[in-house]
């Protein structure tokens, strides 16, 4: 499927609106387990990406996510500020300007991943935001060794995301500043990962609806 950058636009103004609507439930989950910022700090950052993008013309889809990455890195702040600016950096390197298919999702998911690994050093069952993205990852790989269509594997991706996000609950978290609770942190769930949640979420649901 052939993705404009209007179209790019569009998810990522939808995207910021969610999480701006979420402001308040992200801040709440980082109330139980951490310092309670991680809504104010999504809202903060992506407020001022839909002021950077909304008014503007992008000459490729690159270009577009490297606004979006550098916005984030400057305004988010905290833990989740560089991750998600490293993710988005990353991004904007692979992302095509003409054909989406699974490989470009799996290529896309696959350096978000090695991103914030980088960075941040977690694994999978740490209780952080790669909670909910390597499932995704995952998911799309099975997918396409299923052979299932592009639709089908959006859907199942985006399941994979929610029981990742749910999975985060009873974890004791061992990265970041919830690790700080120790046993404590178990019973909650991750912020980080709740709103990679919310992303995933619209990504999949803009995709899908492009292809109907
Ligand atoms: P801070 O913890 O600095 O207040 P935020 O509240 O904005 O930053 O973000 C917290 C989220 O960041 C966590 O819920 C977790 O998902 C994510 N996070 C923290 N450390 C890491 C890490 N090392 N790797 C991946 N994600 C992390
Ligand atoms: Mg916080």
């Amino acid at each position: 499927m052939k993705i404009t950058s209007e179209k790019i636009k569009d998810i990522f103004i939808k995207i910021a609106d969610v999480l701006i609507e979420n402001k308040n439930y992200l801040t709440e989950l980082d109330a139980a387990i951490g310092d309670a910022d991680h809504g104010i700090n999504m809202a903060r950052g992506f407020t001022k990406v839909k002021e950077k993008i909304e008014p503007n013309g992008f000459k490729n889809n690159s270009d577009l996510v490297k606004t979006v990455a550098m916005t984030l890195i400057s305004t988010v702040g905290g833990a989740s500020g560089p991750l998600y600016g490293t993710a988005f950096l990353n991004i904007s390197k692979v992302i095509p300007d003409s054909d989406f298919d699974i490989d470009s999702l799996i290529n896309i998911g696959e350096t978000v991943i090695e991103g914030i690994q980088r960075l941040g050093k977690a694994q999978q069952g740490e209780k952080t935001m790669l909670d909910t993205i390597i499932p995704v990852v995952n998911s799309l790989r099975e997918s396409k060794g299923k052979g299932l269509s592009l639709e089908r594997a959006l859907e199942e991706c985006k399941k994979a995301a929610e029981e990742g996000m749910k999975a985060t609950i009873p974890l004791q978290a061992t990265k970041g500043r919830a690790s700080y609770l120790g046993e404590r942190s178990k019973g909650h769930q991750d912020p980080g990962a709740t709103s990679s949640y919310l992303i995933i979420k619209v990504i999949v649901d803009e995709l899908i609806s492009e292809m109907e």
